[in-house]
């Protein structure tokens, strides 16, 4: 079903809801743009202007790896202070209910874990952007450090102590995705008794495999985004509405 307005979109989602007892939210970029952070990926987005350095290039060159933090350092300046929004709120309502065993998300931007979800129940497929890590030790390194280093610098990024590339720890155009977080998303989508795509696109492989093998796995489908998506037609509850407005009133005050 394809939800015609607001009202029914919040009525059949509230009678899954309900009726779950491991749901699993699997989040993409819409659900924070009404935290002031843009989707990249859409027309006229960062990376349609920017073109992105592969990992390959960032492992190769200094050049590339001093863009790459300068990059970073610019974004932090322009969305360092985002704020969880309404529907982060609502999924850490319905996880402090007990009702989410964990959650799948393609963002980076640490937002889930700010809104009172245990970093140990977030499930990043494409890494977090509000730290950075050694490549080669995986030393974890703050963003502050990696800046001052940077600055003193004139510019330069910093290695680790151990000779290794210091990177935000995301994952990377070309860089190859995280074998563990790939499998705790399995685990969870295969466990799961209502699945809740919000937000994503669907197009990222193989991210956008899991709304997918919910279906497949005989777990009911919903899928929230603005936009319509190549996987409409496999969703039990399609809503192409606002996500905050759709998500505020599971809000628990
Ligand atoms: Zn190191």
């Amino acid at each position: 079903m394809i939800a015609p307005d607001l009202d029914t979109a919040v009525n059949a989602l509230r009678g899954l809801i309900e009726g779950a007892e491991r749901i699993v939210p699997f989040t993409g970029a819409g659900i924070s743009t009404e935290c002031g952070i843009p989707d990249f990926r859409s027309p006229g987005g960062f990376w349609t202007k920017n073109r992105p350095i592969q990992f390959d290039e960032f492992m190769a060159s200094r050049e590339a790896r001093d863009e790459s933090w300068r990059r970073r350092f610019a974004m932090l300046d322009e969305f360092g202070g985002a704020q969880p929004g309404r529907g982060h709120r609502a999924l850490a309502s319905l996880y402090r209910a007990g009702k989410v065993p964990g959650l799948i998300t393609q963002n980076i931007d640490n937002l889930h874990q700010a809104s009172g979800i245990a970093a140990e129940d977030v499930v990043e497929l494409h890494g977090n952007t509000t730290y950075a890590v050694c490549l080669d030790c995986a030393k974890r390194y703050e963003l502050t450090w990696v800046r001052e280093k940077f600055e003193a610098a004139g510019e330069r990024a910093p290695d680790c102590a151990c000779g290794g590339y210091i990177k935000t720890a995301t994952v990377s155009f070309g860089q190859a995705m995280p074998v563990l977080a790939m499998e705790r998303a399995e685990e969870l989508t295969r466990s799961s008794d209502l699945f809740l795509a919000i937000g994503s696109s669907l197009v990222v492989w193989p991210a956008a495999g899991f709304p997918l093998l919910a279906k497949r796995s005989g777990v009911p489908l919903v899928i929230i985004n603005r936009e319509p998506t190549e996987m409409d037609d496999l969703a039990d509850l399609v809503v192409n509405l606002d996500i905050g407005d759709v998500l505020a009133p599971f809000i628990a005050h």
